[in-house]
């Protein structure tokens, strides 16, 4: 931190130097600190915070009595006990989902680190494997109070970061998630663009939404796939890449959160190249948080976690989702 302070402290005495100065990106714990603990826990949540993470991440789906709940999936059977709770309340193509489950049954869940329900296996083996600590959902209320109350009891301020999950799925079984979000994030005063929060969605559709029809105010983040499929949402991932269309976005949101692989290119570090994406999303006005950097799994051009980083930071991002906050500092 040293290095950079004394070059603010010089760039104050000369603007010049101030707009050339980019400043260390934020990290953005990804479902919590979740390297190190089951996602989207409350005990993720207070690593995350206790780590020194700029902004704290929340996935958000609906329970059945419309209490929006932090969980990746609209289903729960990769992180949870649901199959052996719940035994006969899948749906027809044998997933459990958390709008079946009204909340009081969904915090009856014990959530475990992610794995695959065939099999068993976990997804990252070398993370959490405590046996005999329970871990349970939480609603987003519940996370942005935690969040606040070590914000107050720390002295140093998390910003949060919710993402609106499969808005278009919800729509079709009738329910409305970006109504019941907004409203818990208005009760939390998480409303302007001052208010540190960024919501974010991979729908394009629903992002406009937000923006056009449902007021929203605050920090907005378009989430963009890989490839060149139109994804759901209407989101023309290629078409949002180009100068053209990163101005079309510009019109609605703050930045956009692509893919590690649309920031940089390569098969190795040897042959690695930085796309031109992230200088012409900041030449439409855009800030960059792509996705998702971890330590156990590192794209093919990173040599390791830290020269991950440092490819981040050449490229120009303002922020990064991690799964391991703290990691690098
Ligand atoms: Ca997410």
């Amino acid at each position: 931190m040293r290095p950079l302070l004394a070059l603010a402290t010089f760039a104050f005495a000369s603007p010049l130097s101030l707009a050339a100065a980019d400043p260390v990106p934020f990290e953005i714990a990804h479902r919590g600190a979740s390297g190190y603990l089951p996602e989207h826990t409350r005990e993720a949540v207070v690593m995350a915070h206790g780590l020194g993470a700029g902004y704290i991440e929340q996935d958000v789906v609906l329970s059945a009595d419309g209490i929006p709940v932090v969980l990746h999936d609209i289903h729960l059977d990769d992180v949870s006990d649901v199959a052996t709770r719940f035994p006969g309340r899948a749906r027809d193509d044998g997933k459990h989902y958390a709008l079946d489950f009204t909340l009081a049954e969904l915090k009856q869940l014990e959530m475990r680190e992610r794995f695959k329900p065939a099999t068993g296996e976990r997804v990252f083996p070398g993370r959490y494997a405590g046996e005999g600590i329970v871990f349970r959902l939480m609603t987003l209320s519940e996370s942005l109070t935690l969040i606040a109350a070590l914000n107050a009891s720390t002295g140093r301020e998390a910003g949060v970061y919710p993402e609106i999950k499969r808005p278009a799925w919800h729509r079709a079984e009738g329910r409305d998630l970006s109504r019941a979000v907004l409203a818990v994030l208005q009760e939390h005063g998480y409303e302007d663009k001052e208010d540190r929060c960024f919501l974010q969605c991979f729908e394009y559709d629903e992002v406009r939404r937000l923006r056009d029809e449902l007021g929203y105010r605050g920090r907005l983040i378009q989430l963009l796939g890989g490839g060149d499929k139109i994804s759901e949402g209407n989101t023309d991932n290629a078409r949002f890449r180009t100068p053209e269309g990163l101005r079309e976005l510009a019109l609605r949101v703050d930045g956009i959160g692509p893919p590690l692989g649309e920031v940089a290119k390569g098969g190795d570090p040897a042959s690695r190249r930085i796309t031109s994406l992230v200088a012409d999303a900041r030449a439409a006005g855009l800030a960059v948080h792509p996705y998702t950097a971890r330590a156990d799994e590192l794209p093919k051009w990173a040599a390791d976690y830290d020269d991950l980083i440092r490819v981040l930071r050449e490229a120009g991002v303002a922020g990064y989702f991690t799964d391991f906050p703290g990691l690098v500092r």
